[in-house]
Formats: C-alpha cells, structure tokens, sequence
C-alpha cells in the first residue's frame, strides 16, 4: 500500500458493507467474516431450477439464476441495501464484475448475445442518481466479454403503487410501460435480461413478454437475489 492509500484509509476506514461494523480488507467490500458468509449461489449451473421455476406459466425463459439467496438481515440482503439506497455504487460494480467471471465459464450462458438491463423510469433514475440494475449489469457484461445495451428496452410510463389492483390488470399495466426502441434489431437472439432483485418477478415479466414480441427471441434473466424483499 502507498502512503497516501494509507493515509486515506485512515481518514475513511474502508467499513465492510454488509455488517458496517468491521473494516473489509482494503479493495474488498466485506470483511472476512461477512466474505466467508456470503455464499455465491449454484443456481447458474442448472437450466431449471428454484428461480426458473418463478416464471413457470407465466413466461417461456432458456434459463435463469440469483447470484445470492437472501435471507433477513443476511449478509447479501445488507450489501443490497447499502448498494441500492446509500447509493455505494461500487459494490454494484464488484459484485457485477465477480458473477461475470462466473459465468463466462458457464456453458448455458455462453451464447448470450447482450445482456440488458432493466429500465428504470427517467423520473426514478433522477431521483436515485442511479439505475441499480445497469450499474450490476454493465460490470457484468464487461466480465462476460458481452455487450450491454441500454437503449433497447425503454420504459416509457412510471407505474404508480398497484397494490388495489388485480394481477392481470397489474402485469397489463406493467407490460404497457415498457417497450422497445423503434428500430432495434434483436430478433433471434439470445438476451440476457437483469434486475436487482427477484420477489414477485413481475417486472421482470413484464419486460420478458414485450422482448418476446419479437421473433425467435432466447430469454434468460439474471438478478444479484433471490428471496426476502429488501
Ligand atoms: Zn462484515
């Protein structure tokens, strides 16, 4: 380490994301106690499996997988959050970067063509400062050696709450605020679709059905988790 890493570090201890209370390794997001918890999921390495099957009946997809499983106030969950609302965008990137490496050896991921992410509504992303999901999604692409292509899909609409809604009249609703940029040519190709996380699935739905307008789309999807909301 240089001296003036060092004397940075020592104005802004590099605190682990996940359990903010232990200094993580300098480089690194967690600590070594959280790093030993926050197991890489094996889900990419099955064609079918418990993320898949979220989708059974509801929209064909080649395959599909969560880097990690959630569980409440988990180690995963806590990178998410820290990720998502405190806007630490490098642990996006990091976490991007390290499933990318992953699966680029995966046979089943292969022969994606691009990988895109989901669009947040401008009105959203202002908001935010950021699109979650693109910044994961562009660090993965970079470590799969695959494009990432961000004006694909656009969301056109902002959905407002729809708690009062039925699910057919909410996945409607969802389906018309996306929609794909007049002109683009992704017939016939294999499209890695991402989102942060995976709870109802919805919106990744959504997004699916409006790809899969288009001829001889392949559809896989990519969240960095599964399970409990965060
Ligand atoms: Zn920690």
């Amino acid at each position: 380490m240089l001296p003036i890493e060092g004397a940075f570090e020592l104005l802004f201890p590099n605190t682990c994301n996940a359990c903010l209370e232990v200094e993580a390794p300098h480089g690194e997001i967690m600590c070594v106690a959280c790093q030993s918890k926050s197991t890489i999921s094996e889900l990419h390495q099955f064609r079918e499996n418990e993320f898949t099957r979220h989708f059974w009946g509801r929209v064909p997809i080649y395959t599909g997988a969560a880097m990690y499983r959630f569980s409440k106030g988990g180690v995963a969950q806590n990178l998410i959050s820290q990720f998502k609302y405190k806007g630490n965008i490098h642990i996006g990137t990091y976490l991007g970067k390290q499933y990318g490496s992953i699966l680029k050896n995966q046979l089943l991921y292969k022969q994606v063509d691009m990988v895109i992410p989901v669009p947040l509504h401008f009105r959203k992303e202002g908001k935010r400062g950021f699109n979650q999901s693109e910044v994961f999604a562009k660090a993965l692409a970079e470590s799969m050696g695959k494009p990432c292509e961000t004006k694909v899909l656009l969301r056109v609409r902002h959905t407002a709450t729809q708690t009062k809604k039925s699910r057919q009249e909410r996945l409607d609703n969802l389906t018309n605020a996306f929609q794909i940029k007049p002109g683009c040519k992704i017939e016939g190709k294999h499209i890695l679709l991402v989102d942060d996380v995976l709870t109802t699935g919805a919106t990744l739905e959504a997004c699916a059905l409006v790809l899969q307008s288009q001829n001889a789309v392949r559809l896989s999807l990519l969240t960095i988790g599964i399970g409990a909301s965060v």
